[in-house]
């Protein structure tokens, strides 16, 4: 809408100027009590909050369409209006519209977006919200992400062939809930995909490197940037300047707890891809995105919240520096041994509110009389955390102790100072305890016992002179005065000051009624004003601690943590894996998979153990549908992604080596909103971990190349196994349904057979789902098919039709087995066999082809390309 706006009236012209400055935000603007939204803004909010569309005169000859929230309940609808994607500008009211004469100023305040929201009533308490940047320069990454709410502020860079990816796996990492991008970073960052959040585009300039600089050597009050050692990260720099900006252009105010910058430790973490991270179910589902049934989940028996938004970043971004894990390892087994030590922090945590979040409201002056209550009632006990964790022996645990502070002037003062029961807002006083303030005492006596001051003096005047009628009465003129008629005017004494004759008596105040009046008058304005004054001074008082807070409260959520790591472990069975760069394999005695189990209920689990060595790289697993491949291939990269965020394991025994990335590539997807098939989602995330993955990788690669023909999926899973394999050499679990590939145990060094074990000796299949040595040919699909509830007539038509196609090949339908090796003279090409001539030909490309020396891709196209041309005659 575009309304003529030389006939406006002079607020709305107001308001539009204001909405010139925020086209693509929603701009609730405040008229008395409520929030007002006009024209197209109305009509939108009105739209997705349900509210009731009205009008208002505007000058013009239709009103304007508007739709307003009370302003006391604001919270409530931004929080609904952020949670579906939009950004809401605050315009208040700057001066007392009782006080101004004409229009009322206003201007916005605040810009609250998803990224920038500090309200408790909007965040998630048990999760970080973070506001990202990304830059990049057509080659290379920049990265940062900061918490509003909390102070943290982190920046990291990728450079090189993969820098994309690699910048897209660091910010999966803290799941952001905006993220801002450079114009040159719209066409390669797929933040819709994987984060489920559209890119702001944000201006080129605050990318440019002085421009960052320049901003944030200001935000930090220095003049370079050298005290943070960031000087080797030029792109993160642009990264963190953009975001500076952004926070200062929305947030209006001082951001003073943004006080340093921290490089994110990319060496000593590892970062998952968004498939991986999706396929292990580490934070939501893959059916509904909940955290029930995630390992997260699972885990999370945190008592803080700073413990469990902690426990998440621990889970997304595991260690990869052995000396950490075991200091988590040892600290975590301590607890565990430690009885007395593990009742006694829990009970102390319990204690503890949020002070990461409390110190972040402290500098972004949002505090209110019950944050305060809430720190004063967490310092007080932070003696007892700090003494209760100096008993523990393990290094880690006593480096948590000394990091704790513990405020012992400002915990008196506070606790002095506020009283148990505070309200929610300053504006009407009422939080500061009585006996802190002796101006204050008075106030509130003065408040208190006014009326009676004044009878009791009324009555002592009544008698010191002998007027019966005298009164002491009240107007807004001259406030109290003595009143006295006209014929006991002889009787008033000298040390009555006259102020007022009237026509049946006179007006008088007295020295005493003055110094009681002062009192009485105005006291309950003059109390909420000296509340203030002292929340003021509270504040800036607190405002001095916020950095050793901040550090305490993540000492205490680090604590919190580990007890969460062992009380899991202890109700569920787990055992503490031996970890380390000597360790060269994965062996595991008894895994089980820990969310499954924990649904399942723990004798309904059948325990797998689990080789991975330099004589067995590779597991192939077969086994027929539904017999749990897939559950025992995520429960290994779930044991090894325990043991490396330092937490117990699901297992009898566990020995792992260090591990660099888990990569998984399970199931079928449609992107569709990137508009990819199926089959070109599995290839994307195939190539990506063909590129990335190295020696030291796990990899779980369920079901490759089941979304194309059969040869032609037979012919990738087979060249990528091969690869892997031979070529990058991770450890690999490969789950198949290509019985075919179990052909390569004995052929190519490395490569072990695993099949699931079925009962089939009854009416129907059992699953025993029990992993042993050997390959199978069954897939059973057409038994879970009937499991499933598939009419019996298909069913009964299914094996018929397999019946006659295995005739037809003479031999299991399966069978497809390229014999790339060289030098077997074993026939295995059933399909190839009816046009031997072509199967002939292939075979001798692929053997003069060193299908090793090729790139993944290169062996993909080379057999994709023959198999075709094959196919086609
Ligand atoms: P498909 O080939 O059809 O994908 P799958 O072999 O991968 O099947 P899973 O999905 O891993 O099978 O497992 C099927 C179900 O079997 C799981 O949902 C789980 O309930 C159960 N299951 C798997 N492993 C075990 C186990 N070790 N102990 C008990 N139950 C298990």
């Amino acid at each position: 809408m575009n309304p003529d706006r030389s006939k406006m009236s002079p607020m709305m012209k107001h308001y539009m100027d204001v909405k010139d400055q925020y086209p693509d935000v929603i701009l609730m603007y405040r008229l008395g009590d409520f929030y007002e939204m006009f024209f197209d803004d109305a009509v939108t909010v009105s739209r997705e909050l349900e509210l009731t569309l009205t009008g208002r005169d505007c000058g013009l000859e239709e009103r304007a369409p508007m739709c307003g929230v009370p302003y006391h309940a604001v919270d409530v609808y931004i929080s609904r209006l952020i949670a579906k994607g939009y950004k809401v500008a605050i315009c208040e009211q700057l001066s007392d519209p009782k006080a101004s004469k004409g229009m009322v100023e206003r201007d916005v305040v605040r810009v609250i977006t998803p990224g920038t929201v500090v309200e408790d009533t909007i965040l998630d308490e048990r999760q970080n919200n973070y506001l990202a940047s990304f830059y990049y320069n057509g080659k290379d990454c920049g990265i940062a992400y900061a918490d509003l709410s909390t102070g943290e502020f982190k920046i990291a860079q990728t450079t090189g062939e993969n820098s994309v990816a690699e910048a897209e796996n660091i910010l999966n990492s803290v799941h952001a809930s905006e993220i801002l991008i450079n114009s040159e970073a719209k066409n390669v960052l797929r933040a819709e995909a994987i984060y489920r959040v559209q890119p702001t585009l944000y201006y080129d300039y605050t990318y440019r490197k002085s421009e960052a600089e320049r901003i944030l050597c200001n935000q930090f009050g220095v003049s370079t940037l050298d005290a943070f050692e960031v000087g080797d990260l030029p792109m993160g720099i642009s990264a963190a300047g953009a975001l500076m900006n952004y926070l200062i252009e929305t947030q209006k105010r001082s951001l003073s707890h943004i006080s340093s910058i921290q490089k994110v430790n990319q060496g000593a973490l590892m970062f998952f891809d968004s498939a991986t991270r999706r396929n292990l179910e580490l934070t939501e589902t893959i059916r509904d995105r909940r955290k029930e049934g995630t390992l997260l989940w699972l885990l999370d028996k945190t008592v803080t919240s700073m413990g469990a938004r902690n426990l998440r970043r621990w889970v997304d971004a595991p260690l990869r520096d052995e000396i950490a894990i075991n200091e988590r390892l040892s600290a975590v087994g301590e607890i565990i041994k430690n009885t007395r030590l593990r009742t006694d922090l829990s009970r102390v945590l319990e204690n503890v509110r949020d002070l990461e979040r409390l110190a972040g409201k402290v500098a972004y002056n949002s505090l209110n009389p019950r944050d305060v209550l809430a720190i004063a009632n967490s310092l007080v006990v932070l003696p007892v955390v700090k003494s209760v964790l100096d008993k523990g022996s393990a290094p880690l645990i006593k480096r948590l102790a000394s990091e704790i502070r513990l405020f012992e002037k400002e915990t008196a003062i506070l606790c002095k100072a506020i009283n148990n029961d505070p309200p929610a807002v300053i504006g009407d006083g009422g939080f500061i305890a009585d006996g802190f303030n002796d101006d204050l005492d008075q106030y509130r006596e003065a408040e208190l016992n006014g009326r009676q001051w004044i009878r009791e003096l009324e009555s002592k005047e009544r008698q010191l002179t002998g007027i019966k009628n005298l009164k002491i009465a009240y107007n807004h003129v001259f406030g109290y005065y003595i009143e006295v008629t006209k014929l006991n005017m002889d009787l008033v004494p000298e040390r009555y000051q006259r102020k007022q004759t009237l026509a049946n008596g006179e007006r008088y105040k007295t020295d005493e009624l003055i110094d009681l009046e002062n009192k009485v008058l105005g006291a309950h304005d003059k109390a909420v004003a000296l509340e203030q004054a002292i929340f003021a001074q509270l504040r800036s008082l607190l405002l001095g601690i916020v950095k050793d807070m901040v550090a305490t409260a993540n000492a205490i959520a680090q604590a919190d943590t580990l007890l969460s790591f062992a009380l899991v472990s202890i109700e569920n069975g787990y055992v503490k894996p031996t970890i380390g760069k000597k360790i060269k394999a994965i062996h595991i005695v008894s895994g089980r998979h820990p969310v499954v189990e924990k649904l399942l209920g723990r004798n309904h689990f059948t325990p797998n153990d689990t080789i991975l060595d330099a004589d067995c790289k590779t597991m192939v697993i077969t086994g027929p549908n539904m017999a749990g491949k897939s559950t025992y291939m995520r429960q290994v990269a779930i044991i090894v992604l325990m043991a490396h965020i330092g937490c117990f394991v699901p297992a009898e025994q566990a020995e792992i080596c260090l591990v660099d990335r888990i990569f998984t590539r399970v199931g079928a997807s449609d992107d569709l909103t990137n508009a990819q098939s199926t089959f070109m989602v599995e290839m994307i995330e195939v190539a990506g971990i063909l590129h990335n993955a190295t020696k030291d990788s796990l990899l779980i690669m369920d079901e490759i190349g089941r979304g194309t023909s059969s040869v032609d999926g037979l012919s990738i899973a087979w060249s990528v196994m091969e690869y892997v394999n031979n070529v990058i050499g991770a450890k690999t679990l490969f789950a198949t349904h290509y019985h075919e590939l179990t052909e390569l145990e004995g052929k190519l060094a490395g490569i072990k057979n695993y099949r699931v074990l079925v009962d089939e000796t009854g009416e129907t299949v059992v699953f025993l789902h029990r992993i042993a040595r050997g390959g199978t040919n069954k897939s059973f699909g057409i038994e879970v098919a009937g499991m499933a509830g598939v009419p019996r007539v298909v069913l009964d038509r299914a094996k018929e039709v397999a019946k006659q196609l295995s005739l037809r090949e003479g031999t299991d339908t399966n069978s497809i087995m390229v014999d790339t090796l060289g030098g077997s003279t074993q026939k295995q090409m059933s399909l190839f066999e009816q046009k031997d001539e072509n199967a002939e030909r292939i075979l001798n490309i692929l053997k003069e082809t060193n299908v090793e020396r090729m790139t993944p891709v290169q062996a993909l196209l080379v057999l994709s390309d023959l198999i075709e041309r094959a196919n086609n005659g």
